[in-house]
């Protein structure tokens, strides 16, 4: 493994223990030629060797460590439409006219999600069961309100609702407000729908290998030529798809985000009538307090919270604490059940709050900075650069195309937030 790529705390996962067998890829021994090289096998780069694979294009997919090893193995599993922002602020940074096909590309992820789980019958506990932006107070939903008009305004078919209806979705004593559902949504297991997307990309022609980071990225002889360890790559094309897990070698894109932690914990199955009680009709939840929590049952039964912060040193177990005591507030029918896992991964943020389309050379694409929003826009964005790609044009990309964006001192904004959540989650002892 590249001993640059961002370590943070993955080995007592969920999805790892839980996941479906990955496909059988090896380490680059080779000097091989492609159409296309695609750099990173998380939802983009995969994605990506798919969707090309499917036109015929040949393509070969380089990993430095295994399928899924960055945020596309560890995140939360709720494939939901959008991005955080409202669509007002995609149109006052891009104009009127550029926002429209940015907020219509991306309101129709989840359905580009589940039909890729469908046309390849991928194991990825796939539940379309809707998702649920839910207010954590009475005041949040003005703000809910007015997203939820914006949302409609584009042709989502989201729905507000109230606080009957988000009690009985939730189950819980504080989330009975009211929240916006968005019933197209819904769930996977994020890791088994990293290999299975992994295989379809194998089975239409994709070339992949894990364990073979790119090291050097040249221009040789009108192809792109890329190094790794024991093999090279000479493709025309190139799409680096190492997002918030790119390593040094990654062509500058590491500095285009700022890195930003996340950490789950789930439980173990839970008995029936707990599970029963618990988001009954099994949608994906995330809140609106500042300090964000996602709630999720998985198919086992088994609890799965969200929240800001890294695992790692002393930051371990207080982390873990204060989502055990926000977990008790919101089910309190779980308290005294201890978690069975944890852990936690990187997302890409960038200060404006929406993605970026980077063209770092002539044929050389590195898309990044999804705002933990990946699930949906990852398995697009790598279709939609699978259709430039392949056709050379860029006429039809709904994305706004920008040369290489470096974010100004990353490390130190990013230990900002971390230790800024950290506080919180000192103060915050109550709801
Ligand atoms: C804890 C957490 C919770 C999240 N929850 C959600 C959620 O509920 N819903 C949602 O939509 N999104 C969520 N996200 C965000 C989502 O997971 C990411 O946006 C998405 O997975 C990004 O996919 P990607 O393919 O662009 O990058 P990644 O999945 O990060 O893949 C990049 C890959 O590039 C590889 N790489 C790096 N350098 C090199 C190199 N030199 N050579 C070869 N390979 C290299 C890395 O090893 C890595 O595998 C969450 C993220 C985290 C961390």
């Amino acid at each position: 493994m590249s001993e640059s790529l961002p370590q943070d705390a993955n080995e007592n996962s969920l999805w790892g223990a839980d996941a479906i067998a990955a496909p059988r890829a090896e380490q680059l021994r080779a000097s091989l030629r492609a159409d296309v090289l695609v750099v990173g096998a998380g939802y983009t780069g995969l994605s990506s060797a798919l969707h090309l694979a499917e036109k015929g294009v040949s393509v070969v997919l380089l990993e430095a460590s295994s399928i899924g090893f960055g945020g596309s193995g560890r995140n939360a599993g709720l494939v939901n439409a959008g991005i955080w922002k409202n669509p007002e602020h995609v149109r006052k940074l891009i104009g009127e006219a550029a926002a429209e096909r940015f907020n219509a590309a991306l309101r129709d992820t989840p359905a580009l999600v589940f039909e890729l789980v469908e046309r390849f019958d991928m194991p990825c506990q796939a539940q379309r069961r809707g998702t649920v932006h839910i207010a954590h107070s009475a005041g949040a939903m003005s703000y809910l309100e007015d997203r939820c008009r914006q949302l409609q305004e584009l042709g989502a078919s989201v729905e507000l609702i109230g606080g009957e209806r988000s009690s009985a979705i939730s189950g819980s004593p504080v989330y009975r407000h009211g929240g916006i559902l968005d019933p197209g949504a819904g769930t996977i297991q994020p890791l088994s729908y990293a290999r299975a997307l992994a295989t379809a990309a194998m089975a239409q022609g994709a070339s992949l290998f894990q364990q073979s980071a790119i090291e050097t990225l040249t221009r040789a002889a009108d192809r792109w030529l890329a190094t790794t360890a024991h093999g090279q790559v000479s493709a025309e094309q190139v799409i680096v798809a190492t997002n918030a897990y790119a390593d040094g070698n990654s062509a500058g894109v590491r500095e285009s985000t700022l890195p930003v932690y996340i950490f789950q914990c789930a439980t173990a199955p839970l008995p029936d009538e707990m599970a029963a009680s618990l988001i009954p009709e099994r949608q994906g939840l995330w809140d609106t307090h500042s300090l964000l929590t996602s709630s999720r049952i998985d198919q086992q039964g088994r609890l799965v919270m969200c929240g800001p912060g890294r695992l790692q040193g002393g930051q371990r177990a207080f982390r873990q604490n204060w989502m055990t005591r926000k977990r008790d507030i919101l089910y309190p029918q779980l308290r005294g059940t201890p978690w069975a896992f944890h852990w936690s991964g990187c997302i890409g943020v960038t200060s404006n709050w929406i993605m970026r389309v980077q063209l770092l050379a002539p044929g050389v694409f590195a898309p990044a900075g999804y705002n933990g929003r990946g699930i949906g826009t990852g398995t697009a964005i790598g279709k939609y650069l699978a259709d430039i790609v392949a056709s050379g044009k860029c006429d039809d990309f709904p994305f706004p195309i920008e040369t290489l964006y470096r974010e100004k001192w990353p490390t130190l904004r990013s230990a900002y937030y971390d230790y800024g959540t950290l506080a919180l989650q000192f103060v915050s002892n109550r709801w």
